[in-house]
């Protein structure tokens, strides 16, 4: 397979990005994070402000996550995307009020799901300019463009599916008993035990991974053997290529505010390393490969987010390649 093509930029040189746009049709939509309150790593609205007025401020758009939060819902999400200064450009929830509304996507060959659940409002859209924060996931090793996509861009029933069957478990010794994964678990799947240890009860437990996020001590982890070998990472692959199947897709990952955990915790996250710029391709396996090798060349301890298994099945699925020629402009 041919090399893909990514561009690398200073963050000073944001400008640049317009030169190495593409045309886009009308029916263009910017797929952002709108940052979960409390959080202050995901990409600014004044960064994203630049780039939207790039491609004449096209809608904004995104969909509602799965656990305890502002952004569960449409409109309190949009307050939150306009607390954080996201004003300049309209906002569509893909997914509808309560995120609910599907579009499905039938595909055959793919070896996890044969049905995809997208936000039904992504049929408006011909065009996607995905705009991602690169940064280390509890559950998927990494969050780039690929998760951006392929979670991103699911409804509810999408993102259940993409959950569902991991099994996420508490390491005991690690707990503190402090019950904040007990407030934010979104079907009351976990209590303490006469030990003041958090315990989940497995057939409760939707596989949301909301309590790896919020747990302040790291304590509640995917014992990945038990999940097949990264499902989760290979279902967010096959939900990337089924959402950008038959549309013209460009990626922008940011490698700035470089953090342990995704942008939906809303605590404020210690950087790991100095920023490194922004990274561009219309493919998005070899734009995550290309974020995962500049960070890791930098910060020895990003090694230890193991993201193989969207790039190696992305790969293999056709939604991408890993190999990449990186051109500096
Ligand atoms: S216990 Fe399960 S449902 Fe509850 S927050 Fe954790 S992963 Fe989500
Ligand atoms: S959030 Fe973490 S430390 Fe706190 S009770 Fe839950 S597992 Fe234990």
């Amino acid at each position: 397979m041919e090399k893909a093509k990514v561009y690398f930029l200073k963050l000073n040189d944001i400008g640049k990005i317009k030169d190495l746009l593409p045309q886009f049709n009308d029916k263009l939509g910017i797929k952002v994070h709108f940052g979960e309150p409390g959080n202050d790593a995901f990409i600014s609205a004044k960064l994203i402000k630049k780039i939207a007025a790039m491609v004449n401020n096209h809608p904004l758009v995104e969909t509602s996550v799965l656990y305890k939060s502002k952004r569960r819902q449409a409109n309190t999400h949009r307050e939150v995307a306009l607390e954080h200064g996201f004003d300049f450009a309209p906002i569509d929830f893909l997914d509808g009020e309560e995120g609910d509304d599907s579009l499905v996507v039938f595909i055959d060959k793919y070896k996890h799901n044969r049905s995809y659940y997208l936000g039904e409002g992504l049929q408006k859209y011909q065009s996607l300019l995905l705009v991602s924060h690169f940064k280390g996931h509890g559950s998927a090793g990494f969050g780039g463009a690929i998760k951006n996509v392929g979670m991103g861009l699911a409804s509810r029933r999408g993102k259940l599916a993409l959950h569902a069957s991991i099994k996420h478990k508490v390491t005991k010794d690690e707990c503190i008993g402090c019950s904040k994964c007990i407030e934010n678990c979104p079907v009351d799947a976990i209590q303490l035990d006469d030990n003041k240890k958090a315990v989940i009860d497995q057939k409760v437990c939707i596989s949301c991974s909301k309590c790896i996020s919020v747990c302040p001590e790291g304590a509640i982890h995917i014992p990945w053997s038990s999940t097949g070998n990264n499902v989760l990472g290979e279902r967010i692959a096959e939900y990337a290529l089924a959402a950008s199947k038959k549309r013209q897709c460009f990626y922008i990952n940011f490698l700035t505010n470089i953090v342990p955990k995704c942008d939906c915790i809303g605590i404020k996250q210690e950087r790991m390393t100095d920023d490194i710029g922004i990274l561009l391709s219309t493919d998005p396996v070899a734009i995550d490969q290309a974020s995962y090798d500049a960070v890791c060349k930098q910060c020895e301890d990003f090694k230890k987010f193991d993201g193989k298994a969207q790039l190696e099945h992305g790969q293999e699925i056709g939604l991408g390649t890993r190999e990449y020629e990186l051109i500096n402009k």
